[in-house]
């Protein structure tokens, strides 16, 4: 993709280092990026942190950092900081732009008395996504593995996931909803990334994870000046180690699938259902969740239709619906059948639990649920069976 007679120089010597940019180089990293890629990064919309497109370092969220609690999401600004990434996470990670919310996937018209079925596989700019914390990457992987590493690939995840480029960030702060320490997937970034910045008082710690990565910061390094890093690096690590200590809440240090398959008629299921919604809000926060529905769209000449994709969600009666009646009526089952399948099932499928630690399910649930509360209940050591 980006190309440069120094690269093949310039990589030998940036292999495996850390370097430094000032916080202004920031707009140099954008501009290179936005010659290839559609640049998409954290900016402040209505009161909360969105994904946009970025080609200015004054659409970054400077100053602001965010305030989690169960069922609130509160940004603050402070006009004297200098800090781009202290907002952790939004609603959205990066799963609206490979997973997406509605997508067309085919259109069939009728043509000289044929059916005739055309994809809607399109060429689309690749995209570089900056922003993304420990737990985002955590739920890519297993997004991944989903659409990907399956019998059957998904062309449509496959057709956005290919020439994504990644500019991972470190957290140097958590919130009060964040569990990453304790699901194992932060608050370090440790893989699967192109970029990685660290953003440090002055400066941002860069580093590659990849060849593309390696080009990229290659042709940066022809614009500005990278500094090789040697107290920072101390710093980043104590940053990470403040961010974790500052983590209170976490999965009970039991065998979770386990007790969870065991405990399905809990009284505290009914408890739950008393306070939940149905809204299905947490479902569409997951990063990692991924229950679509389709349905089609006919023109009105009905002589062609369009077929889509949205996402579903367990806490919606239709999803239980087949062939004539609904298995899951309940919110009492909805409720369940999530969580069941996010800390139980899921090791079965795919190897480990479906939660990353993120916190959204927390923040954004409008009765203020909190999945850590609600497991400790449920995997207590004495647990209370309704039949
Ligand atoms: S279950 Fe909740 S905390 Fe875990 S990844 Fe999903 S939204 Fe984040
Ligand atoms: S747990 Fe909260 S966010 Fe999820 S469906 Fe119930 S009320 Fe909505």
């Amino acid at each position: 993709m980006l190309t440069t007679m120094l690269t093949k120089t310039l990589t030998k010597t940036l292999t495996k280092t850390y370097h430094a940019i000032t916080k202004n180089d920031l707009q140099t990293l954008l501009d290179i990026l936005n010659q290839s890629y559609q640049c998409v990064g954290p900016t402040v919309s209505e009161q909360t942190l969105k994904y946009s497109s970025i080609s200015k370092l004054s659409q970054l969220p400077l100053g602001y950092i965010d305030q989690q609690r169960p069922g609130e999401y509160q940004l603050l600004h402070n006009t004297d900081s200098k800090d781009y990434f202290s907002i952790t996470t939004g609603a959205q990670g990066v799963k609206p732009w490979l997973f997406k919310a509605q997508e067309k996937l085919w259109t069939v018209s009728k043509q000289d008395g044929r059916i005739q079925f055309n994809s809607q596989l399109t060429d689309e700019k690749p995209l570089a996504i900056m922003g993304l914390r420990s737990c985002d990457m955590a739920a890519l992987k297993l997004q991944d593995q989903h659409f990907l590493q399956q019998q059957f690939q998904d062309p449509y995840y496959a057709g956005h996931r290919d020439n994504l480029f990644i500019i991972a960030v470190n957290c140097h702060r958590s919130t009060e909803t964040c569990f990453c320490v304790s699901t194992g997937d932060g608050p370090e970034i440790k893989e699967a990334y192109d970029l990685l910045l660290t953003e440090l008082e002055h400066d941002f710690i860069i580093q590659s994870g990849s060849s593309a990565g390696h080009e990229v910061l290659a042709i940066l390094a022809q614009q500005v000046t990278l500094t090789a890093v040697t107290e920072q690096q101390a710093l980043e690590k104590q940053q990470r180690l403040n961010a974790a200590a500052q983590q209170s809440r976490t999965l009970p240090d039991r065998p979770i699938a386990q007790l969870l398959a065991h405990r399905l008629n809990h009284q505290q299921w009914n408890n739950i259902a008393e306070r939940c919604l149905s809204c299905g809000n947490c479902t569409m926060v997951c990063p990692s969740c991924f229950c679509h529905s389709e349905y089609d769209e006919p023109e009105l000449d009905l002589q062609t239709s369009h077929h889509f994709r949205q996402w579903d969600s367990c806490f919606a009666s239709e999803h239980s619906y087949i062939a004539g009646f609904h298995f899951r009526k309940e919110t009492r089952q909805y409720y369940r059948q999530w969580l069941t399948h996010k800390f139980a099932f899921w090791h079965e499928q795919y190897g480990r639990s479906g939660c990353t630690g993120c916190g959204r399910c927390i923040s954004w649930c409008p009765a203020a649920i909190d999945v850590t509360e609600e497991l400790a209940i449920l995997c207590q050591e004495t647990s209370c069976h309704v039949d």
